[in-house]
C-alpha cells in the first residue's frame, strides 16, 4: 500500500476557504468578546450575535459539525479529514463553536447519536446538532479524576426514577449547560467499568447544584469560571434517561474520547504553528548588537528545534487519525498511538510556547501578545482527559504486551552466543575465507 502525505486537492480547496474564513471573519470574534464563556454560553448575547451569520455561513458550505460518521447522519469525512479541519480551528476559541464543533458537545452529540434512543435524539441530539444549546460531559469528582475505581457519585433506581447522590468536580460548561452526561455508579457489587452508567440529566433537575464554579485562569475570582463544582442531592430523572444499558457507562465513553482526543491535538497543532508564526516573526524585526534576532544561531536554533518538534507532532497525530479511518475500530494498535500522541503534547507545547515567549522578551510576558494566554495552557494539557502518566501507562502496556525476557543468563542480543550460532551457520563459508589468507 502506498505512503501519501497529500490532501486531495478539492477538500484542500475546502481547508484553504476555513484558513482564510478563520483568519478574516472569525479571529475577530476573539478580540472583542475575551470573556470565558463567550465562545460557548448560548446565552452571552453578542457574542451569539456575532457567532449567528458566520454559523450559517459554515452551513451553508456543508461544513458545520464534520464530527459525525454517516451512518450517524455526518459528512463521514474520517479522522484525517477531520484533524486536518480541527488544525485550522485551533487557531481561534471561537471557531470550534462556528463550525458546531467545540468540546465537549462533539463528543456528547457522539454518543447520543450512537447510544441514545429516538426520544433522546430528539430531545437532546437535535438542539445539540443545531448548536442552540450547550452540553457537559461530567465524570471527574473532587476525590477521584484519573482512577475511575475511585468514583463514588451514585445513582439507584427507585420506581421509575433514578436517584443520584454524590459530587463531581471540573464539569466544563455545567453551569449553561442544557443538560448533563453524567457518569454515575450504579452496581457496586462489580468492577466500576462493568458497574458505571451514564445518565443524561437536565440542568435545571431538581437535586442538581452548582455547589461554585471552577476557573482554569489566575485572572478570574474564587467562583467564576466554566467549570462547575457539581453537588447531586435525591436529583431524580426518569428510569429512560440511562444513555445505553446499565453498566455499560465506559464503553460509551470509551467511544467519545478518541476522534476528539486526535481533534483536541490538532487544534493544539493549529496553535503551535501560530507560536512558530510569531516566533519568526519577532526574529526577523527585533535587532541587538547590530544583528537580526533570526541572524543569531541561538535563535536559529530554537526555530529549526520548534518547527521540528511541530512536524514530528502533527505527522504522530495525523498517524493515528490516519489508524483510525483504517480500522473502523479502536483496537489496541490505535488506543496505543492516540495515548502516544496525548502523552507527548504537553511537552510539545511547552517547548514551543516557551522559546516564542522567551524569544519576545517583555513582550511575552506582557498580556499584549496571545503568548501568556497559551502558555497558560501547557500544564492544563497535561490533566485534561486524563493526566499524562496514565496514558503513558498505557503507552508501555501496549509497546510490552507481545515482548518477553530473557530465559537464559545473558540477553537475546549477547554477541558471544549471537556470534557462535552465526558461524556455525556460515562455516562452510568461514572456512574457504580462512583458505584465502
Ligand atoms: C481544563 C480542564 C477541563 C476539564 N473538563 C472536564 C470535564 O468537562 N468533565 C470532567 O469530568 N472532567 C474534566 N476535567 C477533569 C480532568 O478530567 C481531570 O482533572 C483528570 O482526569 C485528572 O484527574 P484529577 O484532576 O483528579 O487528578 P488526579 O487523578 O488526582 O491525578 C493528579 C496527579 O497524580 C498523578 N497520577 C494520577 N494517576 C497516576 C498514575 N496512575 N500513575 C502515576 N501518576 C499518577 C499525576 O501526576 C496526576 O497529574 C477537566 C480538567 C481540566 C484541567
Amino acid at each position: 500500500m502506498a505512503w501519501d502525505f497529500e490532501t486531495d486537492p478539492d477538500f484542500q480547496k475546502k481547508l484553504d476557504w476555513m484558513d482564510g474564513f478563520v483568519r478574516e471573519e472569525i479571529e475577530p470574534l476573539d478580540l472583542v468578546f475575551r470573556g470565558p464563556s463567550d465562545p460557548f454560553d448560548p446565552a452571552r448575547r453578542g457574542p451569539a450575535h456575532a457567532m449567528a451569520p458566520l454559523k450559517k455561513i459554515v452551513q451553508k458550505e456543508g461544513l458545520w459539525a464534520c464530527h459525525l460518521g454517516p451512518e450517524l447522519g455526518g459528512k463521514g469525512y474520517g479522522q484525517v479529514k477531520l484533524g486536518l479541519m480541527n488544525e485550522i480551528l485551533g487557531r481561534s476559541r471561537f471557531a470550534p463553536t462556528v463550525f458546531g464543533s467545540q468540546a465537549p458537545d462533539t463528543g456528547n452529540a457522539e454518543i447520543l447519536a450512537r447510544f441514545g434512543s429516538p426520544e433522546q435524539k430528539k430531545r437532546y441530539l437535535e438542539p445539540l446538532l443545531a448548536g442552540e444549546i450547550a452540553s457537559c460531559y461530567s465524570m471527574t469528582e473532587p476525590h477521584a479524576g484519573a482512577d475511575p475505581a475511585e468514583f463514588t457519585c451514585r445513582a439507584e433506581l427507585v420506581g421509575d426514577e433514578w436517584v443520584i447522590n454524590g459530587e463531581k468536580w471540573y464539569a466544563s460548561h455545567a453551569d449553561f449547560s442544557r443538560f448533563l452526561l453524567v457518569v454515575v455508579v450504579t452496581d457496586t457489587t462489580v468492577p466500576i467499568h462493568k458497574g458505571a452508567s451514564i445518565l443524561i440529566v437536565d440542568r435545571d433537575a431538581p437535586g442538581l447544584e452548582v455547589v461554585r464554579n471552577v476557573s482554569s485562569t489566575i485572572m478570574e475570582e474564587i467562583g467564576e469560571g466554566v467549570h462547575g463544582y457539581l453537588r447531586f442531592t435525591n436529583c431524580r430523572v426518569p428510569k429512560e434517561n440511562i444513555l445505553g444499558n446499565p453498566g455499560q457507562g465506559f464503553e460509551v465513553a470509551q467511544s467519545r474520547l478518541g476522534g476528539g482526543r486526535i481533534h483536541h491535538a490538532m487544534r493544539t497543532v493549529g496553535q503551535l504553528k501560530r507560536a512558530l508564526d510569531m516566533m519568526c516573526e519577532r526574529a526577523l524585526s527585533r535587532r541587538t548588537k547590530g544583528e537580526l534576532l533570526s541572524q543569531k544561531q541561538l535563535t536559529q536554533e530554537k526555530i529549526a528545534d520548534s518547527y521540528i518538534q511541530i512536524t514530528q507532532f502533527r505527522l504522530h497525530v495525523l498517524y493515528a487519525a490516519w489508524m483510525i479511518d483504517k480500522h473502523q475500530a479502536y483496537t489496541r494498535e490505535v488506543r496505543r498511538e492516540i495515548a502516544a500522541v496525548k502523552s507527548c503534547m504537553p511537552t510539545v507545547l511547552r517547548d514551543v510556547v516557551y522559546r516564542a515567549l522567551h524569544l519576545h522578551g517583555s513582550l511575552g510576558l506582557s498580556n499584549e501578545t496571545p503568548l501568556l494566554a497559551l502558555w497558560q495552557v501547557v500544564p492544563e494539557m497535561g490533566i485534561v482527559d486524563g493526566p499524562t502518566e496514565v496514558h503513558k501507562f498505557g503507552v508501555a502496556k501496549e509497546v510490552l504486551r507481545d515482548r518477553k525476557g530473557t530465559e537464559g543468563l545473558f540477553p537475546s542480543y549477547h554477541l558471544p552466543e549471537l556470534i557462535a550460532a552465526a558461524e556455525r551457520k556460515l562455516a562452510s563459508s568461514i572456512e574457504l575465507d580462512v583458505g584465502n589468507l
